[in-house]
């Protein structure tokens, strides 16, 4: 039988049962293991860790733990990811480019009114969006813990929140895409981006006030859907302000 000992470290905590929150755990197991597999038997999928320390050293996934080890797990953030290769210097080393699991629809919505590439369907099943997601080198968002921790998944991240607006914020800040919006750049129904278009060739389509107060429009050229600095534009404004300030408040 192998014992060592093992602490989560900050918000990784958050994911673990409350009896074993904040505090060094004593685990035992048969054979040799890797640390990936005893993290994961805790309940961590491997995209939520940054950095692992056992006896004072960093090692990676595959270090098999010994009796006696002091295994550490810190959070992956973007200024400690040495992990999956995802930051290097604390910057992104692939475009932010999401897929987004079943039912974050409205998380799917917000991303693309920032302007970030967020495939989803209601419909995806989870081999699919594993697949894309390696096939693709998209970052997978979902709330099924089972599913990041399968092999292939090298991008992703364990959504915490139910309200769609904590889980933009968290998205911010786990990728640090404060300082990448390019908001009103894409199509909030089908993920395109939008092209600028003469407002004489869409005037049949305004509505009266529509047509009358604004002159900027651009349209999505796969749905054909027409977008101005309306209502939308003003809630994705407030929006924006709102994580700005957040991100201030972490400290990033
Ligand atoms: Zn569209």
């Amino acid at each position: 039988m192998f014992v060592a000992n093992i602490s989560f470290l900050n918000e990784l905590n958050n994911l673990l049962p409350k009896r074993k929150r904040s505090q060094e755990l004593t685990i035992s197991f048969k054979g040799r293991q890797s640390i990936k597999h005893i993290t994961e038997s805790l309940g961590i999928p491997h995209t939520e860790v940054g950095l692992l320390i056992v006896n004072e050293q960093i090692v990676d996934f595959k270090y098999l733990v010994q009796s006696g080890d002091i295994i550490l797990v810190h959070p992956a953030r973007p200024d400690l990811d040495s992990l999956s290769g995802l930051f290097r210097d604390g910057k992104l080393t692939i475009k932010p480019r999401f897929i987004l699991d079943n039912h974050l629809g409205k998380l799917a919505a917000y991303l693309r009114m920032f302007g970030f590439d967020a495939a989803y369907r209601n419909d995806y099943q989870d081999d699919e969006l594993a697949q894309v997601t390696v096939d693709h080198n998209r970052i997978l968002l979902t709330r099924d813990r089972q599913l990041l921790m399968r092999k292939t998944i090298r991008f992703g991240y364990l959504i915490r929140s139910l309200d769609p607006e904590n889980q933009v914020q968290e998205i911010f800040r786990r990728f640090d895409l404060t300082g990448q919006m390019t908001p009103f750049h894409r199509c909030l129904r089908c993920n395109n981006p939008l092209k600028p278009i003469e407002k004489e060739t869409i005037l049949h389509r305004l509505q009266p006030l529509t047509k009358k107060y604004f002159q900027e429009f651009q349209i999505c050229p796969n749905c054909q859907q027409v977008y101005w600095k309306g209502s939308h534009y003003e809630h994705m404004e407030r929006l924006v302000t709102r994580l700005v300030a957040a991100s201030k408040n972490d400290g990033l």
